[in-house]
């Protein structure tokens, strides 16, 4: 895989200068301003046919020159996560990253969090489910509630994933996904750069949407990126520890998550709503059920 010229590590990591875009130097105090710079419905679908036969560095380097640190890497830390993150941080070492602590990730996740953070020299933004709502859910669910039924499932990944990224996003113009068609069904459309609607229209970037899952690996290995400990140890998809279990060889990627259900999206919500109308809608009529017990 060649890695293009322009993005030589040595070379970008040197000279920061290119990114002063207005939107590129804040903290995360930036984030704060009311200003929204979203795409309309024309600029994004142009853009969409625009990048979709572009590299991934190409729709990153134009996102991030458009928004800066108003445009976050959402990631747990998987191998598309990592890709994403590493070429990013090629072209801007000041990149804003978040991902969600669910509170049932694997200890392996939290140690490698904190490896990334040393190996790039990077703030990463934790962000975590409101207590009350944990609180009460296992009160009345139970600490595993999710292995009761498919609805139970949703409860949790709505209040201790959904709900929490929905925080991150508030104050940005865009977002990155490691997401890719080739995952899973449910992602079969997705673009590389479209508008979510269903977090108040901001953008949402997924530059390895035509990435297969052999690319995704070959560019871990050329450039060293930092690999999750556990693919070491069978798994091909990570999530929350007691609902991820190893995949057998001639499962898809995802036959581990939420393995014991039948039939139910292997999804958790967090980007359902783009992709697959109905299972949100399942979702939110759940979670308004719950809220009015
Ligand atoms: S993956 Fe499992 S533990 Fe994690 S939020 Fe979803 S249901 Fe809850």
């Amino acid at each position: 895989m060649d890695r293009p010229e322009h993005l030589d590590r040595q070379e970008r990591s040197d000279s920061p200068e290119h990114l002063d875009s207005p939107n590129s130097s804040g903290s995360l105090d930036s984030l704060d301003s009311p200003d929204r710079d979203y795409l309309d419905e024309f600029e994004a679908g142009q853009l969409a046919i625009e990048f979709d036969g572009e590299s991934p560095e190409a729709v990153i380097e134009w996102a991030l020159d458009r928004w800066g640190r108003r445009a976050g890497i959402c990631t747990s830390f998987q191998a598309e996560g990592m890709v994403l993150l590493d070429m990013a941080w090629q072209i801007d070492p000041n990149i804003h990253v978040f991902t969600v602590d669910t509170g049932r990730l694997h200890q392996e996740t939290y140690d490698f969090i904190d490896r990334v953070r040393d190996h790039y020299d990077i703030d990463i933004q934790v962000y975590f489910p409101d207590l009350l709502q944990v609180e009460n859910m296992v009160g009345a669910h139970g600490m595993n509630l999710f292995y009761k039924s498919v609805e139970s499932r949703f409860k949790c990944c709505n209040v201790r994933k959904v709900e929490p990224i929905r925080r991150a996003l508030e104050g940005l113009d865009g977002w990155f996904t490691g997401l890719r068609r080739d995952q899973w069904a449910s992602r079969a459309n997705i673009r590389k750069i479209e508008i979510d609607h269903d977090h108040g229209g901001l953008a949402k970037i997924s530059p390895l949407a035509d990435w297969t899952e052999e690319e995704v690996w070959d560019y871990i290995e050329l450039y060293d990126v930092p690999k999750h400990p556990l693919y070491e140890k069978g798994y091909t998809s990570i999530g929350c520890m007691p609902c991820t279990r190893v995949t057998k060889p001639g499962e898809d990627s995802r036959a581990g998550r939420w393995w014991w259900e039948k039939n139910a999206p292997k999804e958790c919500g967090m980007h359902c709503p783009v992709e697959t109308g109905g299972f949100e809608h399942e979702m939110e009529a759940l979670v308004a059920e719950e809220a009015e017990k």
